[in-house]
């Protein structure tokens, strides 16, 4: 995902003439997600999916200036009504739902007149718990154990060494990516447990941007322009190898409690993960009787009125400036990215 989004920079290069000219060629809305906006990020790694909140302004300066910021009903009303995009819409959008979504981006948001959506997985509302790229992120980086036992994984990593716990990150993080959901609950307990419990409260404390809101603050965003749309309720990788019963469970579940927390009907979604692996004709299904009207993956294209609902393209914001301007100026080059529409098509 990152590595296309840096391809997709480097081969449009510093032209600026170039990209006055593609903008005026745009032919549907560009969609962005982010996570969340710190004031101050102290440790990129831990902190891996929070933009500064400095980038972050400049960067809605220049949407502010340049585009036309429209909300996820504005976005849905015209997608559907088939109305001709200007080519100058842009959708925010924020996964997962974090407690800096309303302390830093929504005053400011508010402020600049900018709506924009948050996709909240609510069972981590519900319950104040952390993601599970948080656990392991968090888990392998400060332990102090020579090695890890996972007896979800039938496994012991060894961990005498930096690359050895970069090794087991990267093998626990593949598999989080790739079983069912009991078993992902089950490796979480695992990485909680290469921590003390006093530790985890230091560490909860220091990595602040990393908690999820309480629904009462989900409340107070949406008054500050934010709409509320569903990220699964455990923010489950709705991929092939879950049973049927869980990916049901996760689209009506995650449905039902901000419907009834918010108070008004949720009808968008946002695939957790959201690569190609990461949604099946099955989901789809669910979702659609369901009731959602749209479904957002995290492959990068430009949206036009012609994609399917239910597999709709999402650009990760850049969180440099110059590559944030190619992007946004230039997304009608997006399209046909890694077939993307080719793939798209081959969902009902
Ligand atoms: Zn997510």
């Amino acid at each position: 995902m990152k590595s296309a989004v840096e391809s997709f920079g480097l081969k449009l290069g510093n032209a600026s003439g170039v990209f006055r000219l593609m903008r005026a060629r745009k032919r549907g809305a560009l969609v962005l997600f982010y996570h969340g906006v710190e004031h101050e990020i102290t440790d990129s790694d831990i902190q891996s999916l929070q933009v500064s909140f400095t980038v972050f302004r400049r960067q809605m300066e220049y949407l502010h200036r340049n585009f036309e910021v429209i909300s996820a009903g504005q976005l849905a009303d015209r997608f559907e009504q088939r109305h001709a995009f200007t080519g100058g819409e842009v959708h925010l959008t924020f996964d997962d739902g974090y407690v800096n979504n309303l302390e830093v981006v929504a005053p400011y948001l508010h402020s600049l007149g900018m709506p924009f959506t948050v996709f909240v997985s609510t069972r981590h509302i519900d319950a104040g718990q952390r993601f599970p790229s948080y656990y392991l992120k968090t888990a392998f980086r400060f332990t102090e154990a020579a090695n890890a036992d996972f007896p979800s994984l039938g496994t012991r990593f060894d961990l005498g060494t930096a690359e050895l716990r970069k090794h087991a990150e990267r093998t626990v993080g593949c598999e989080l990516k790739r079983v069912e959901q009991a078993r992902v609950r089950e490796i979480v307990r695992d990485l909680e447990a290469l921590l003390p419990a006093e530790r985890w409260v230091e560490l909860n404390e220091r990595f602040r941007s990393e908690a999820p809101m309480s629904w009462e603050q989900v409340r107070s965003l949406t008054m500050l322009g934010a709409t509320i749309a569903s990220h699964c309720h455990d923010h489950a990788i709705l991929h092939a190898q879950q049973p049927h019963k869980e990916v049901q469970a996760q689209i009506a579940l995650s449905r039902g409690r901000i419907e009834s927390e918010i108070g008004t009907a949720c009808t968008q979604f946002a695939f957790p993960n959201g690569a190609r692996g990461d949604l099946t004709q099955e989901s789809i299904t669910e979702l659609r009787r369901e009731g959602y009207r749209l479904a957002y993956t995290t492959i990068a294209g430009e949206l036009q009125v012609d994609c399917n609902p239910y597999v709709l393209p999402r650009a990760p914001a850049p969180f440099d400036l110059d590559r944030f301007k190619r992007l946004v100026d230039a997304s009608s080059l997006l399209e046909g990215r890694h077939h993307y529409r080719d793939w798209a098509r081959t969902f009902s």
